[in-house]
This record gives structure tokens, C-alpha cells and sequence, in this order.
């Protein structure tokens, strides 16, 4: 019953920062990552919220997140003459501190790499239960048995396809896709830069984004589930400049330069729908995964919390899951709700002209300051175990 190894999937966010909770609590850890190393750059992410910062100060990586922080940008929506129409400010944008996802993920890798196993170039290609664990079947590696698996692998997870079930049961479709080209100009800079701004250009049912701290290249459309491969960038590319041939601005330049661009990358956007049942079995989920809700703005601050409450939770039932997990499965269902139903690229993208004009009303009103205000209130929902405190000193 009481566990001690645990094998988790995906280093990106929440699997460091889960790593490195569960070996401060003395559990064994692997890590399995798919990419052949940890990707580094990638589009900015950002923390919210007095629950959030307290997570990363337990942690002790605070300082350096607001070290390592972007400077910001506002995202300015323009008309076709190079006019502003709408501003969306770099507070919205960035939270309380924004960092690139890279330069989080090697915060957290950077503490745990010397103490957990890393098995780069890798997946979980098989999970059977058993009475005392899970035996876990890889794609390179030979199998190997472990108390816990954990899904830290994403909005498409392979442990909650093999574990809960296809990926259709669990996955929302929003009607929309989103596509990021080229790293943040500055991305791989020690130093960072001042304040910038990003431009976007709309048309209905779609917004391409230049420049900013997402990445140099960020387009939003309007579609259905589209047939495609998912390895084929070639053939995403060319579909998403078929979707844009037609808007105007800086748009056609945009277009131009996307096959020189490296780091392309499209998908759905999607709501993870998991109905607080985030466990089975010794198997759990933490991250997109389990809430993922594509540009949803607070993904990232609920995969650090949840690889707390989680950790946390094994921790002080002494590795007991049966006790751990409908404690995680609660704490997690009430906190993740501010992942919430939104659709980000409804807001962003809107179908029609009026709802583009609506949506730039919007931005310059009263009711965007109060929706910001509550944005941060219920970042800052929750009173979270103070764990490391409950738990004698290793
Ligand atoms: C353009 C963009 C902008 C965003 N902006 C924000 C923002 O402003 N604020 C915010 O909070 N969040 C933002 N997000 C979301 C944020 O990146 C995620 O919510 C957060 O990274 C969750 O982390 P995760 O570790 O759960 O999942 P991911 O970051 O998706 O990581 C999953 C990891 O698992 C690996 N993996 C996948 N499949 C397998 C497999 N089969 N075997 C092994 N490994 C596997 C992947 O390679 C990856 O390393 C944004 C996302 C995008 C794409």
C-alpha cells in the first residue's frame, strides 16, 4: 500500500515540478520524455494569484521565476492601415509573472535532474495494473514495475488514453485551432527586454498575432475538427496559410516568413473534461492532462499547484494512495475550476464582424477591468496544506 516509486510522464511543467516534490518527500522517481531533450524557449506562460506564488515559494524557485521573467507585452488589435482599435494589456497577458514555458521547465529540471532517473526519447507505450502497483511497458526502455504512474504529458496524455480511456471521452473540441511559429525574438537572450508590444489582425473567425511573448508568430482560427496528420507540419503549414490568404494587414508578410520559422506547432484548442475524477487505480493525472484548457491563461499555475496537492497529499498519508488520491481528486476539482469553461478562442477570434467589434468594445470597458479583478480573485481561491510544514524534517 505504501508507495514508493513512482513513474511519471512528460517533462515539460507539471512533471518537474511533481519530481520534484515527490523526491523532497523521499520517493523514487523516473521521468519519462518523449522529446529527446527538454525543449528549451517556448511561448510564454504566467503565474496568478496569491495560491500560485505561495506554491513557488514553497518551492523556492520564486526568485528566480521573477528573475527569469519576460518584460512583458500588450497585445495591440489593429485594422488593416496599421490603426489601433483595441489594446489587451500585458498585466491580462502575463499575470503576475510571466516566464517563457522553457525557461520554467529548466527551473524546475535543474533541482530534480541529479535525483530523479530522466529517460529522454521515450513513452509509456503499455500500463497494466496489478494488485501492488502498475508494470509499465515502454517504447525503448525495457518494462519495468512501479508503485504509481503519473500523466503529466499533456492535453493528448498517452497515460489517460491507456489508463481512463480514448481520448474523445475525455477532450473537447472548442471550435477552433491555434498555431505558434518561431520562438519570442528575444526568447533565447539571458538578459530580458523591456516591455514590448505584440500586433494582431482579425478577420471573422480568425487573429494572427506578430511579435509579443508568445512566440514571434501566434494564429487563431475558426474550424471544425480537422483530418490531419500530426506529424506532418509541411501540410499544417500550408492549411493555416490558406486560412489567413485572406486577411489583410501584416498578415501576407506573416505568411512569408512562416516556412523560415522553426518551433511550428498547431493544434486543437480543447477543454479537458475529466469530472474531478482525476485518478484510477495507482494511476493519476496532473496538468493538461487532467484540466488543460488551451489558452485558457491558467494552466500552468494549476499544473504547479496540482503537482503540490498531489505530492503533498502521498506525503502525509505516507505514500497510502487509496487515502492520497480522493484527497487530490477534491482539493483539485474545486482549484481547477478556474480553468473554468471559458473558450479563448471565441473571445480572441470571434466569427463575425460584429462580435470582432463587440470584442474591441469590450477591451476598452469597465466590465474588461472587473473580469480582470475576478480573474484574479479566484486565482487566489484556495488555502492550500502547508505540506512541507506538516511533515518532520528529512
Ligand atoms: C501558445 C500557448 C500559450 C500559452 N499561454 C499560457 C499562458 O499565458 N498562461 C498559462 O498559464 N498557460 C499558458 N499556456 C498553457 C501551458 O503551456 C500549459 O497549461 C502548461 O504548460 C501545462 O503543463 P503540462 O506539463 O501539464 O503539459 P505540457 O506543457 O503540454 O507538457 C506535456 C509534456 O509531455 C510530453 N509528452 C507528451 N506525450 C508524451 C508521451 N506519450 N510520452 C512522454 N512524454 C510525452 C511533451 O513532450 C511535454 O514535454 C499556453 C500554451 C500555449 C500552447
Amino acid at each position: 500500500m505504501n508507495a514508493k516509486t513512482v513513474l511519471i510522464s512528460g517533462a515539460s511543467v507539471a512533471g518537474p515540478a511533481l519530481a520534484y516534490w515527490l523526491d523532497r518527500y523521499g520517493f523514487q522517481v523516473t521521468v519519462v520524455e518523449r522529446g529527446a531533450t527538454l525543449r528549451p524557449g517556448g511561448q510564454a506562460i504566467d503565474f496568478k494569484g496569491h495560491t500560485q506564488l505561495t506554491v513557488l515559494a514553497r518551492m523556492g524557485v520564486r526568485e528566480e521565476i521573477f528573475r527569469r521573467q519576460t518584460g512583458r507585452a500588450d497585445l495591440q488589435f489593429l485594422d488593416a492601415s496599421g490603426r489601433q482599435l483595441a489594446v489587451m494589456t500585458g498585466e491580462f497577458l502575463g499575470g503576475d509573472v510571466e516566464i517563457l514555458r522553457g525557461d520554467l521547465a529548466a527551473v524546475f529540471y535543474e533541482r530534480t535532474a541529479d535525483r530523479c532517473e530522466y529517460l529522454f526519447g521515450d513513452s509509456i507505450s503499455a500500463l497494466v495494473e496489478t494488485a501492488d502497483g502498475v508494470y509499465a511497458e515502454f517504447e525503448n526502455a525495457p518494462g519495468r514495475a512501479f508503485d504509481l504512474v503519473v500523466g503529466c504529458d499533456g492535453v493528448h496524455s498517452a497515460v489517460r488514453r491507456l489508463a481512463f480511456g480514448p481520448e474523445r471521452d475525455y477532450v473537447r473540441h472548442l471550435g477552433y485551432y491555434y498555431a505558434v511559429a518561431g520562438a519570442p525574438a528575444w526568447g533565447m537572450q539571458a538578459s530580458r527586454p523591456q516591455r514590448s508590444v505584440a500586433n494582431a489582425w482579425s478577420a471573422p473567425g480568425r487573429l494572427a498575432v506578430r511579435g509579443g511573448s508568445k512566440a514571434s508568430q501566434l494564429y487563431i482560427f475558426a474550424a471544425r475538427q480537422l483530418d490531419y496528420d500530426r506529424r506532418d507540419v509541411a501540410v499544417q503549414r500550408r492549411h493555416l496559410m490558406e486560412q489567413f490568404a485572406a486577411v489583410g494587414g501584416e498578415v501576407p508578410g506573416m505568411l512569408a516568413e512562416l516556412p523560415g520559422l522553426d518551433d511550428f506547432y498547431l493544434d486543437s484548442m480543447s477543454q479537458v473534461r475529466m469530472k474531478g475524477r482525476y485518478t484510477t487505480g495507482h494511476v493519476a493525472l496532473v496538468g493538461d492532462s487532467a484540466y488543460g484548457n488551451t489558452l485558457g491563461g491558467v494552466g500552468t499555475g494549476i499544473a504547479v499547484v496540482g503537482a503540490y496537492v498531489l505530492a503533498g497529499e502521498l506525503a502525509v498519508a505516507g505514500g497510502d494512495y487509496t487515502i492520497a488520491y480522493p484527497r487530490y481528486n477534491e482539493i483539485m476539482h474545486r482549484y481547477a475550476k478556474i480553468a473554468g469553461q471559458s473558450n479563448a478562442g471565441r473571445f480572441l477570434a470571434p466569427r463575425t464582424a460584429l462580435g470582432i467589434r463587440a470584442r474591441n468594445w469590450f477591451l476598452g470597458s469597465r466590465a474588461f477591468d472587473l473580469m480582470l479583478k475576478y480573474a484574479s480573485n479566484a486565482a487566489n481561491d484556495i488555502q492550500l496544506q502547508d505540506y512541507p510544514a506538516l511533515l518532520p524534517a528529512a
